[in-house]
């Protein structure tokens, strides 16, 4: 049986929980970070006993540094060795002109989307620079590399990602530990409903009248980069709706 570990932040929901749900399938036993915690737990019992791999739940609000550090270190000692990290906790809150933003929207998005997943990193890449072996997915957005209107902060926060993708691909390759970058279009999960502050209406209308993406499909993906031969490096998936071939465009069909 194999014996890796993956540590997923925001498993909790979307592209995450799918993940998790994948990866626990091709025998990862797998680490589960996000903040609600009964959701983690349920997902940690169902996905070890189907799969029969090891499951941890590592609950923490990402933004905040000590409990981040102090959740992790807490795991039981068989999650001391991660191998694959998917950086992938983060949110969009709001769209609106950066005239009118919301600054607590700012902060949220600057500080789980950047910030978050810099503490994530600085806990776990050591250790795999240290064993020369590793795996760190970051989760950007179609967003990091075009700018859509109303997007920009959430827009600014996944160009970093995508700088921080890149600079640690530079820094961490001798090691050698892979480093993959992820830029999804439109994907239906709980995003929007988090995006429009739970107005489920607003959120519904987002994925109307076209096939977006599945979470899996994004999951399905991070599988493919981190099961390929140790000499190859996925650099970056930039994976969309065949409906929506930039992010400003969506080809719905209304009946
Ligand atoms: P989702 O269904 O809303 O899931 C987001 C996950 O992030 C949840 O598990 C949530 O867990 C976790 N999270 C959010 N804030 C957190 C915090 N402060 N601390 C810890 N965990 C936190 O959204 P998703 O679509 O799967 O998004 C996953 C990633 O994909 C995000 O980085 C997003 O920007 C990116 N992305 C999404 C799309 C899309 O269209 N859906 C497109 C491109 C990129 P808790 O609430 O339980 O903490």
């Amino acid at each position: 049986m194999m014996n890796k570990t993956a540590f997923i932040t925001g498993a909790s929901a979307g592209i995450g929980e799918a993940t998790a749900k994948i990866l626990a399938e091709n025998g990862y036993n797998i680490i589960l970070a996000a903040r609600r915690k009964e959701r983690i737990d349920a997902l940690c019992i169902e996905l070890s006993a189907k799969y029969n791999v090891k499951a941890a739940a590592c609950i923490f609000d990402v933004r905040l540094k000590e409990h981040v550090f102090e959740a992790i270190d807490a795991l039981p000692e068989w999650c001391k060795e991660v191998d694959v990290l998917v950086n992938n906790a983060g949110l969009a809150s709001g769209l609106s002109t950066l005239d009118k933003g919301n600054l607590d929207d700012w902060e949220q998005m600057i500080d789980t989307n950047v910030k978050g997943l810099l503490y994530v990193t600085r806990k776990i890449a050591p250790g795999m620079l240290s064993r020369g072996r590793g795996h760190i997915v970051n989760i950007a957005s179609i967003a990091g590399k075009e700018v859509y209107a109303n997007g920009n902060v959430y827009c600014s926060t996944k160009f970093a990602v995508d700088a921080l993708n890149k600079g640690m691909r530079i820094e961490f390759s001798a090691a050698p530990v892979r480093v993959t970058g992820i830029y999804p279009g439109a994907v239906e999960t709980e995003f929007s409903l988090v995006r429009f502050n739970g107005d489920e209406e607003r959120a519904k209308k987002v994925y109307e009248g076209f096939d977006s993406l599945m979470a899996i499909d994004i999951a399905d993906a991070i599988l493919y980069a981190i099961t390929r031969p140790a000499h190859v490096n996925i650099n970056e998936l930039i994976i969309m709706p065949t409906a929506q071939p930039i992010p400003g465009i969506i080809h719905r069909k209304i009946d």
